[in-house]
């Protein structure tokens, strides 16, 4: 069992995000839910950080 480490929600079995490693909740698994420290390199176009971005489905 583990709690998300973005909301703090605890979780039965793990979900570990496959680039940093940390437990996160469904809802924060995805990599750009958390600010996941293990994709920073997937923006290096720009540094813009505006979320006119939002196809991930
Ligand atoms: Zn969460
Ligand atoms: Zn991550």
């Amino acid at each position: 069992m583990g709690t998300c480490k973005r909301c703090g929600e605890k979780m039965t079995g793990e979900r570990n995000c496959s680039y940093c490693g940390n437990s996160y909740c469904p809802e924060h698994q995805l990599p750009e839910k958390h600010d996941c420290s293990g994709v920073k390199n997937w923006d290096t176009e720009g540094e813009r950080f505006d979320s006119g971005f939002d196809g991930s489905e």
